[in-house]
């Protein structure tokens, strides 16, 4: 048993002052693995009130000097990846060979960030003669990071990096299945040398818990979500009495639409990695794969005999492919999916079980799952499952591709396959989604913008795009002059 019985709180690791110490589960096993210091709402006050005594001296801090810290953080966390990737492997449990190939490309993104420190800069705007007037931007101050379960270091990099590039100070609270990756992180920024204060970790529970804490503190001006729409909504009501700002990356149910003409192999890699990826963890990933008739029964036939080559095992395996759900209530829900889609009438052509051997027993471990013929309106296409699930729908012409794929009350990502450049076009243009991908799938880089559209969330991340929502503008107008004519002169 791993203990991290400190939150890191004003540059200091500390003990709760009213939290407990929590048992973090190892998913392929389902016991214990790790003791971890879950912090109270006192506890959040104190980062908090940490955070908003650093944000003046940070945010006055030239850009270029949060630059080099940034770097440095980038150079530890390149030197600590594989460690980050297999504690994050065991906290949630994604293959090592995803969490590797992952956590292993973040210095990336936090080099990203870093050159985006000193590039705040504002504009001047035309008026008359007599005035000069100019915008300049200044950090919105304190950001409260609540971060998921599936992806916590990438999640908390999306929203540290601008948060800390645009001159805020950061409380982030993970999600309670997976701390332990965020208490590393809080090490690095130590070891980086960044002042008291501007990045504060405290692990705790959502509703009840840190999370609600950190929502409703005065003292916070942002809150930067990851995570459930039903969460995002308890969040809004939340922190509406002390206005907060919001950016929320809610959950997806892409369409992935393979055209007759596609590159069938191309599609089918992108498809199948996409449906299993992270045991189906990520709002990104294609869970609805709309094919045009002509090769559907193809594609399920090509789906089922690459879901019996999946190796579903322990994740810190190299070899293997896919491990288990991150948590008990993920795999109930995947499973209570499954059922739902058999009662509905689709056609269960691979999986839907728990795996056997006594290898796995303990585990939260659940077969790649195919379904076929599946309609977009059954509850397997229209609800997140986050399980590695694909329900596979046959459609019959362009037009019936784009309305099935914008049937969704989600818009995140999506992707498209075909050979015909005027129909990707078309296609993707007509998609209602912050990201779509043409002949290429889940290529996502620190430069381009994500983030949905509809029940998806609100604002971006990454991108330069991704540094607006830290971000106030700031009206001056000068007059040239200093004349003021005299209102009541006649
Ligand atoms: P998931 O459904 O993917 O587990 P959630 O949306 O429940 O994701 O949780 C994402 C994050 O939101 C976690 O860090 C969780 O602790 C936090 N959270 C859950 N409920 C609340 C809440 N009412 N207020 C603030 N944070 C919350």
């Amino acid at each position: 048993m791993v203990e991290y019985p400190h939150l890191f709180i004003n540059g200091a690791w500390v003990p709760p002052v009213d939290g407990e110490l929590v048992e973090s589960i190892d998913p392929s096993t389902g016991r214990p693995w790790a003791r971890v210091a879950f912090g109270g709402a006192g506890d959040i006050d104190a980062a908090v009130r940490a955070a908003r005594a650093a944000f003046g001296p940070w945010s006055r801090r030239p850009g270029h000097e949060r630059a080099a810290l940034l770097r440095k953080l980038a150079v530890a966390y390149e030197a600590a990846a594989p460690e980050l990737a297999r504690l994050e492997t065991t906290d949630n449990g994604r293959a090592l060979r995803e969490t590797k190939a992952d956590v292993g490309g973040h210095a990336n993104s936090w080099y990203w960030y870093a050159s985006l420190a000193d590039k705040n800069s504002g504009r001047t705007i035309p008026i008359e003669d007599a005035v000069l007037a100019f915008t300049t931007r200044k950090p919105v101050g304190v950001v409260g990071a609540i971060t998921p379960w599936n992806v916590p270091l990438m999640s908390a990099l999306w929203k540290l990096g601008p948060a800390l590039a645009a001159g805020c100070t950061v409380v982030l609270k993970p999600a309670e299945h997976t701390p332990v990756t965020s208490l590393e992180l809080a090490r690095l920024f130590e070891q980086a040398g960044f002042p008291p204060g501007v990045v504060n970790v405290v692990p705790g529970w959502g509703a009840g818990g840190a999370g609600e804490s950190l929502v409703a503190h005065p003292g916070v001006n942002k809150i930067a979500f990851t995570g459930e729409g039903a969460t995002a909504r308890a969040i809004l009501r939340n922190g509406a009495e002390t206005f907060k700002r919001f950016t929320l990356e809610l959950g997806g149910k892409a369409p992935h639409v393979i055209f007759a003409d596609a590159d069938f192999d191309a599609a089918m890699n992108a498809a199948t990695g996409s449906a299993w990826a992270l045991c189906g963890q990520s709002c990104a990933l294609g869970a609805r794969v709309l094919v045009q008739r002509p090769i559907y029964a193809r594609a399920v036939e090509e789906f089922t005999r690459r879901a019996a080559r999946v190796r579903v095992g322990p994740p810190l395996h190299e070899a293997t492919h896919m491990g288990p759900q991150a948590h008990a209530e993920q795999l109930a829900k995947t499973l209570s999916y499954i059922e739902i889609g058999k009662r509905e009438g689709a056609e269960l052509v691979f999986g839907g079980a728990r795996p056997g051997g006594d290898a796995l027993a303990g585990g939260f471990y659940v077969q790649p799952t195919v379904f076929a013929s599946v309609r977009n309106d059954m509850r397997i296409a229209r609800e997140e499952i986050f399980g590695p699930v694909a329900a596979l729908i046959p459609f019959d012409d362009e037009d019936e591709a784009v309305a099935l794929a914008n049937d969704s009350s989600y818009g995140l990502t999506a992707g498209v396959w075909t050979q015909d450049v005027g129909r990707a076009l078309r296609v993707s243009s007509q998609i209602e989604a912050g990201m779509v991908w043409v002949n290429t799938y889940r290529y996502i880089r620190w430069s381009t913008p994500y983030g949905g559209v509809k029940q998806s969330g609100w604002g971006r991340e990454n991108g330069t795009e991704a540094l607006e929502p830290y971000l106030d503008v700031h009206t001056t107008i000068i007059s040239k002059t200093g004349k003021f004519a005299d209102p009541y002169a006649t």
